[in-house]
């Protein structure tokens, strides 16, 4: 039910652009998903192609590239990508999140006609 709220808000933000940039199409659109944002790429996709019907990017393909969200090492200061575990890759002590990494949705760029 998260998805739908967002893909609405994806549709108002394509029709914004197509209309700014005059574009005819869209067919691709590739989507940047934070791993904490809890908005999951299938359920995107299905409300997408119920909504976009009518828009310039009806049935425009989705791809989506999920973006580990960012820990900050509380002894040595690195940041580095949460992948497996939460312990700092150069010194091993446990890493904090940074706050708001990993909650992102958004559009890096679009195929168009
Ligand atoms: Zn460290």
């Amino acid at each position: 039910m998260h998805e739908l709220p967002v893909v609405q808000d994806l549709i108002k933000t394509l029709d914004k652009e197509s209309e700014e940039k005059n574009i005819k199409k869209i067919n691709e659109i590739n989507l940047v998903i934070g791993e904490l944002s809890g908005i999951i790429g299938e359920c995107v996709q299905t409300y997408f192609d119920l909504l976009s019907e009518g828009h310039t990017c009806e049935k425009a393909k989705l791809n989506f590239t999920f973006l580990p969200s960012t820990l900050l090492c509380s002894e040595c200061g690195t940041e580095f990508p949460h992948e497996k575990s939460f312990n700092c890759p150069k010194c091993g002590s446990q890493g904090k999140l940074v706050k708001g990494s990993g909650r992102e949705f958004y559009v890096r760029s679009i195929e168009v006609t």
